[in-house]
């Protein structure tokens, strides 16, 4: 006979010291939306593991009895990845207890960590060794490693240091078994095969749990400078990348563009920032140098500027002149997802185009929308990676239901487009529960089949955040 899902969810409870669990409604409630709150799911049992062995003896005990779990990290994740489904029957395990830095090597340029630590403390743990750990995401306040990982996060340095891909040396995962597998070693070089870390890169928490890792540190950023560029046309834009580019390619780290709608938001959300150049224009970048040596980066970015402007490629340049400005410019940018939650739904879209089509992606996405106006359309990334965030906001005179039935339509006209022109539906946010369908459709067959088989494989059971992905 099977067990009704409330006898084994007290086994289980029963199982377990009571530190590591709660089924509080207060506390389990912020624990069943996406942080948008787009998307929302139910579940009686928050599991809070402190380390491993907890991890192993839940997981054990729910493969065992049939019971899924879903991996939470900070939450931030934007594709619905961390809700629950509808039913109530899958149990929730956060690793906010996580949170320990376990070994920082100085001399070694690497940290080991458990995978609930914030990302931000990863980084400020990092700059007081004088190291320097690059991923950089508006959400590092309370995103974790362990999601970072998951989700294979981008953000604004890709550019110079890769995804997290490239900053993972070793981790150790729970798998849905109870089994551990570890790759965080010793040694640089192990050529034993194929790498099993890099099978739950990316994994959205539907391949084990990830309890440890092993990241890569660099030396710490002795000079850094930036400046906030003007122009008129995306395609100048993408002229004044390949000269930083081609002038600068050590130092470059950062290009991150906005528009004048962009900045017309933060002036309205946010008017403690100052908005540069009183947004007369309408293409921005902000451009970020930096060195581990004391070069002078100042003088390289106003030369760059200087060509620029005299070829009429940009029109006008700020140079930060205190860190308050700094800062402020950066709010800039990174305030804009918050900004556009402020003002209403909008249909988003984490896109990547080969740069050189980017121009003519935005001029065929443009004819699609013929119910929506300019200023409803956002654009806003990391152009050096050809990573877009384009969103189309609700006009405040379309009713939600208008806007609704449109969505679809916006999403599957955007994503032929991205696909026909050899781009990416998900760039840097994943699939989740929100991009199934377009996994299934714009992954070749073969693709699809060896990661469907990978799933059966390490989850026979399907118990690991079942629904995401896949369905
Ligand atoms: C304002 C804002 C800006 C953002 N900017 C960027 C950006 O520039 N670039 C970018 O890439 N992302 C960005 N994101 C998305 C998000 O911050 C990243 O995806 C981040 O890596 C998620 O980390 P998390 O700890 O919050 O993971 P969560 O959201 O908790 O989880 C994400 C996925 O990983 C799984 N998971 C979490 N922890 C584990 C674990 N230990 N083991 C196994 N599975 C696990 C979950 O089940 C889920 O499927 C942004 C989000 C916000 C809110």
């Amino acid at each position: 006979m099977i067990k009704p899902m409330s006898n084994k969810i007290k086994k289980l409870k029963d199982k377990l010291n009571k530190t590591i669990w709660t089924d509080n409604i207060e506390k389990l409630k912020s624990h069943l939306y996406e942080q948008r709150g787009n998307i929302q799911g139910k579940s009686s049992l928050l599991m809070l593991p402190k380390n491993t062995a907890d991890v192993v003896k839940i997981v054990k005990f729910c493969n065992k009895n049939k019971i899924s779990i879903v991996p939470q990290g900070g939450r931030t994740g934007l594709c619905g990845g961390t809700v629950p489904n509808k039913n109530g029957r899958e149990v929730l395990l956060s690793t906010e207890k996580m949170d320990k830095i376990i070994e920082v090597s100085k001399d070694g340029f690497y940290m080991i960590v458990q995978a609930g630590c914030p990302l931000l403390l990863i980084k400020k743990i990092a700059f007081e060794n004088n190291r320097f750990f690059p991923l950089s995401l508006p959400s590092e306040s309370s995103c974790t490693i362990g999601g970072n990982i998951s989700t294979n996060a981008g953000g604004a340095a890709v550019l110079k240091y890769g995804m997290t891909k490239e900053l993972v040396e070793g981790i150790e995962v729970v798998l849905p078994n109870g089994e551990i597998i570890n790759s965080i070693k010793n040694i640089e070089k192990d050529n034993r095969g194929f790498d099993p870390k890099y099978l739950h890169i990316g994994s959205e928490g539907t391949l084990g749990i990830i309890t440890k890792v092993k990241i890569r540190l660099f030396p710490e950023i002795k000079k850094k400078t930036m400046a906030i560029v003007a122009t008129d046309t995306i395609n100048n834009l993408i002229n004044f990348l390949k000269i930083i580019k081609n002038d600068c390619y050590e130092y470059f780290s950062s290009f991150e563009i906005n528009t004048n709608i962009g900045l017309n938001l933060i002036n309205k959300f946010y008017n403690d920032i100052p908005i540069p150049f009183d947004n007369q224009y309408n293409w921005y970048a902000i451009v970020e140098l930096s060195s581990y040596d004391n070069v002078n980066l100042e003088k390289k970015i106003s030369d760059i500027i200087g060509k620029s402007i005299k070829n009429k490629i940009i029109f006008d340049a700020i140079i930060p002149q205190n860190l308050k400005q700094y800062n402020n410019i950066w709010k800039t940018r990174e305030l804009l997802s918050e900004a556009q939650k402020l003002n209403g739904k909008s249909i988003k879209h984490d896109i990547s185009i080969p740069i050189e089509k980017i121009p003519l992606f935005i001029k065929k996405a443009r004819k699609f929308l013929t119910d929506f106006r300019k200023n409803n359309i956002l654009i806003f990334g990391h152009l050096a990676e050809g990573n877009l965030h384009y969103n189309v906001s609700k006009p405040k005179t379309m009713s939600m239901l208008v806007f609704n039935k449109l969505h679809k339509k916006v999403n599957s006209n955007i994503f032929k487009l991205v696909h026909d022109l050899g781009g990416s539906f998900s760039a840097e946010h994943g699939i989740g529960l929100i991009k199934k369908k377009e996994f299934k459709k714009y992954t070749s067959k073969e693709e699809f089949i060896i990661k469907y088989n990978l799933k059966k494989l390490l989850d026979p059971n399907n118990i690991m955040n079942p629904g995401k992905i896949f369905n």
